[in-house]
């Protein structure tokens, strides 16, 4: 069992390769990226796990830190917890037998598609929505980016979450409960869970909503992929068709666009992609939306299908997915089946802690103070560009007038008013180049065909 520190975040910058281009800056939805001495530094209590650095990177500087899938080998019951998207990855000639078959030849012992108890939490997630009326809409707790968004830049809508944990956790608990009803000791069980995403790595080391997880490790889908493909038989693959009985059309369209508000509400949405999902919590903060009963919120383009860590084109899992899905029940036909004994016992793990307010777009805590904050960075702001060069590596001026009130940047940061400065004999084109280099460090000065980052000119 693990409790790692508080936000945990799997994303790391790797000084020897980041050139400091400033694209990660550039592309990251809250303003977590800042460059210092020539590199990307990422704010830990800002980043919400999108992975939108990790695709803008040119230089393959960001990188995510993962469990060694030879962790596996220290447990005797090796449970492999993956969701559908996983098989949605594989080409349609590859077929589920194939695919189960070739992740026990890796050397897991079991195999749960985590999706398969989707139908407790359905009607988990109704009965809340029927029964609260604190708040509307009623937002899902599904995608950990979203959740973690709405801490640092929305806590007004804290109650509108609904106080679910995601199905890796319940699928980790039914995996746990089986293992265990057929005399496994807990000691003996390593739950590896099979990501399509950063954000989830995350919420498993640092869960949201929960004290502690009881997942022992996290592959990336990407890796996964790739061991899988290698062990694909095409000869002798035995039916595995029994470990996927309780699987459901419900369980395996969960995590595509629509997966869960198709579900509930008279009134639904579903929005998916970061930029999207921040642009519509603005509207719903500011009151502009009207009636709606039910939010799914994604980070990622077509949810989990398009999640950072996956190995296939998004748009063709979301068709593999759908196609796959009209040959299972829906879950509402599972109510005579074995997996509803474990009923009792899974709905005591369905709720989740409340989640915490985590403010970090506000200038002060103390409101006066952050009045005079404001004041002092609006007068700042008159005196930049405005024109979000990056070159002071910030991403954009008011950013850079940010930092300098919270005490983490200067005016001699920002290149225009270096300039102006040297104009009127303020500072010495020595000291400002000295600033300079300390921001992008010396190299970038020198004429130098072979410079780290020429082959990302005009990228
Ligand atoms: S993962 Fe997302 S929020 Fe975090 S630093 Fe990268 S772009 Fe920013
Ligand atoms: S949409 Fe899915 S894959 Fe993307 S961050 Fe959210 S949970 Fe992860």
């Amino acid at each position: 069992m693990h409790r790692l520190p508080d936000t945990y975040h799997a994303l790391k910058v790797d000084a020897q390769k980041c050139i400091g281009c400033t694209h990660c800056m550039q592309s990251c939805p809250t303003e977590a990226i800042r460059i210092r001495n020539g590199l990307a530094v990422i704010d830990k209590k800002r980043c919400v796990d999108c992975g939108q650095c990790l695709r803008a990177c040119p230089a393959k500087a960001i990188f995510v830190e993962q469990d060694d899938l030879d962790k596996i080998k220290s447990f005797k019951y090796r449970v492999a917890l993956f969701p559908a998207v996983t098989i949605g990855q594989f080409p349609e000639n590859i077929s589920e037998n194939q695919i189960y078959d070739a992740l026990l030849k890796i050397g897991f012992t079991h195999l749960y598609e985590l999706e398969q108890p989707i139908g407790f939490l359905k009607d988990s997630i109704k009965e809340y929505c029927r029964k609260d009326k604190k708040a509307r809409p009623h937002i899902s707790t599904f995608c950990p980016s979203v959740v973690r968004l709405i801490q640092i830049r929305y806590p007004s809508l804290l109650d509108n979450l609904i106080p679910r944990k995601a199905p890796h956790d319940l699928g980790a608990h039914l995996a746990l409960e089986q293992l265990q009803n057929q005399g496994a000791q807990r000691d003996e069980i390593g739950i590896f869970y099979i990501t399509p995403c950063i954000a989830k790595i995350s919420s498993v080391k640092s869960p949201l909503g929960e004290k502690e997880s009881i997942v022992d490790g996290v592959i990336n889908m990407n890796v996964l992929y790739n061991k899988v493909r290698k062990n694909i038989r095409t000869t002798d693959i035995p039916d595995t068709s029994d470990r996927r009985e309780t699987l459901t059309r419900d369980g395996i369209l969960w995590s595509l666009t629509r997966g869960e508000a198709r579900h509930f509400g008279e009134r639904s949405m579903a929005i998916d992609g970061i930029h999207n999902v921040i642009r519509f919590l603005e509207r719903l903060e500011n009151e502009e939306v009207p009636d709606i009963d039910f939010l799914e919120l994604r980070a990622c383009d077509q949810s989990c299908a398009g999640g950072n860590l996956t190995a296939g084109n998004r748009f063709l899992t979301v068709e593999r997915l759908e196609h796959r899905a009209k040959r299972y029940e829906s879950s509402s036909k599972f109510k005579d089946h074995p997996i509803q004994r474990l009923a009792p016992k899974l709905k005591s793990k369905l709720i989740s802690d409340p989640i915490d307010a985590k403010p970090v777009f506000i200038l002060d805590r103390d409101r006066e103070k952050a009045l005079e904050k404001m004041s002092k960075m609006q007068r700042i702001i008159c005196f930049l560009p405005g024109i979000d060069c990056g070159a002071c590596g910030a991403p954009n001026c008011q950013a850079l007038a940010e930092d300098m009130v919270n005490q983490k940047a200067k005016m001699s940061d920002c290149v225009f008013l270096q300039q102006t400065w040297q104009e009127e004999n303020k500072i010495s084109t020595s000291k400002a180049l000295k600033n300079m280099e300390k921001k992008w460090g010396k190299d970038r000065f020198k004429a130098d065909c072979n410079k780290r980052g020429r082959r990302n000119e005009g990228f």
